[in-house]
């Protein structure tokens, strides 16, 4: 029979090595521009299993950029949309779709048992609990960030440096927006995914793995490699404190990515989402699905999920976005 990995375990005299690729965990956490390339090229590649976390929901501006999604995606969760995408590529394989938040109140459940997290997020916030989470249960985890035509990756493994020793300060949560909105370039995120999933094989089979900072600009050709050390004072590594992941700083209310956004955890699970869409229907403009209801009044938008995090789009500060969910929902 056809072997499907034959050619990369041809790569069996640099350290690559299938079977611990086929008995491995991956969780990677956002699944956008660089999430979906990374879920792509490990299920491609056999790995056992993997979990996608995502929060959001498919838009039509998503698509120029993050290649797991069609149009008639739109609207729909894209942990679930990734899912049933990898099983066409890989049947296989094992996939979990975790539709929610990543935060610390629920970090520490989703990752265990992961032999390496992968790094699809947009923000900083993000990336801290997931520095936290993982030094404190010694999981190795590769970094990604893309914005414009820069983009960056590195490595953290149990007992090297973390991310804090290399963002030493812990940045105010009102600095903590996600990706201001200046632009990507489109054929950066499959670059930076590639290097990530390229670290995740070596670190996997047991090899040597890079220990530099990554870092490309694809428009101005620039490609380096810089030098990272462990901060002997980090927080986090060296101190054992978990700040992020013990929920002493990080935010229930989160701006998102463009657009005016901000998700709200309002705790409160919705039972009838039925019900609710027909309350508002006189109000505005309504769809709903199984996961969730889209609200539109004028150029707002409120995002409603069954497990009471809700996404409001359009509107200019927290406050107003607090006070539409509070007049069309009741929180
Ligand atoms: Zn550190």
């Amino acid at each position: 029979m056809d072997n499907r990995y034959d050619r990369q375990e041809k790569l069996k005299d640099m350290g690559f090595d299938q079977s611990k690729i086929s008995k491995s965990h991956v969780i990677i956490i956002g699944i956008g521009a660089l999430g979906s390339k990374s879920a792509e090229l490990l299920a491609r590649a056999g790995i056992k299993k993997i979990t996608l976390v995502d929060r959001d929901f498919t838009e039509l501006s998503n698509i120029n950029k993050q290649s797991m999604y069609i149009e008639k995606d739109v609207g729909l969760p894209k942990a679930i949309v990734a899912k049933k995408e990898i099983k066409l590529i890989n049947s296989k394989i094992k996939i979990d779709a975790v539709v929610d938040d990543f935060n610390y109140k629920n970090a520490e459940k989703i990752v265990k048992n992961a032999d390496l997290v992968i790094d699809g997020s947009d923000n900083l916030e993000t990336r801290f609990l997931i520095n936290d989470v993982c030094v404190k249960n010694k999981i190795p985890w590769i970094y990604g960030a893309i914005i414009r035509t820069d983009g960056a990756s590195f490595n953290i493994v149990p007992n090297g440096f973390c991310l804090r020793c290399v963002f030493r300060k812990t940045p105010e949560i009102k600095d903590l927006e996600i990706c201001e909105n200046v632009g990507l370039l489109n054929s950066l995120p499959s670059i930076i995914a590639s290097k990530q999933v390229t670290e995740a094989f070596k670190i996997l089979s047991g090899c040597s793995y890079s220990k530099k900072y990554f870092r490309i600009n694809i428009w101005n050709d620039v490609f380096e490699l810089l030098n990272i050390k462990k901060d002997p004072k980090c927080e986090v590594c060296s101190q054992k404190k978990f700040n992020f992941l013990n929920g002493e700083i990080g935010s229930k209310m989160t701006k998102m990515c463009g657009q005016n956004s901000f998700q709200i955890d309002t705790k409160i699970e919705v039972r009838n989402l039925k019900k609710i869409s027909e309350k508002l229907k006189k109000m505005g403009n309504i769809s709903y699905n199984k996961y969730l209801i889209h609200f539109r009044i004028g150029n707002k938008q409120i995002s409603l999920y069954k497990n009471g995090r809700s996404i409001i789009s359009g509107v200019k500060n927290e406050g107003e976005a607090k006070s539409l969910l509070a007049k069309y929902i009741g929180n």
